[in-house]
């Protein structure tokens, strides 16, 4: 993809900004520019604050790593979620999924990425560290691992038992088996056998 340059026309440049988005192909680019065109002065300048204030008000909760425009977090600072209960993710939007569900009483820690040995992730480019240091001093009673079930997500699944178990805290997994409205002879072994597995009392 091109450089924008000075001497490139202001829609093009709005375009290719645009284009460097995830999941936003040259013809939705060029869509959405079209779109903020029409809009009201009004209706950019908010979206282009809103743009900005992610950037310069948002930092890491200093306890859970979660993206946060006030230290603690608001969900860290909650003193009626379970202090004892922590459930690891890969990602803050994990979170949000989560949270959705209301199944979940307890606190959160973000990796921000997953071991990824083929990629050169290590477990210190990840924060593990950050949640070490916090098992030290809080009384954590259960992790609760929810990384991806990919390869990624089960080799620091691993890494991360084999660090915590030691320390007396009881380490669980989230279950995996079959998303709901699967129909049994489309599901993949993999999925398969780990529903069989990780099968439960009715
Ligand atoms: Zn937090």
């Amino acid at each position: 993809m091109q450089e924008p340059t000075p001497t490139m026309g202001t829609v093009d440049r709005l375009i290719q900004e645009l284009n460097r988005l995830p999941s936003i192909g040259p013809k939705s680019a060029q869509r959405l520019a079209f779109h903020l065109l029409r809009t009201s002065a009004e209706e950019a300048r908010r979206l282009a604050e809103a743009i900005m204030a992610v950037k310069e008000r948002t930092r890491l909760c200093s306890v859970c790593c979660n993206i946060t425009d006030t230290d603690p977090c608001s969900i860290c600072r909650n003193e009626q979620r379970d202090q004892g209960l922590v459930c690891i993710v890969e990602q803050p939007q994990d979170i949000l999924a989560l949270e959705h569900t209301g199944v979940f009483h307890g606190r959160y820690h973000v990796l921000h990425g997953a071991i990824s040995p083929t990629d050169g992730i290590g477990a210190d480019n990840v924060r593990i560290k950050e949640l070490m240091h916090r098992l030290e001093n809080d009384q954590v009673r259960e992790i609760i691992l929810a990384t991806n079930t990919n390869m990624e997500g089960e080799t620091t699944a691993m890494y991360l038992t084999r660090l915590i178990t030691p320390l007396n805290i009881k380490v669980t997994r989230l279950a995996r088996g079959l998303p709901f409205g699967t129909e049994l002879e489309y599901a993949d072994d993999m999925t398969l056998t780990r529903a069989m597995e990780g099968r439960q009392e009715f």
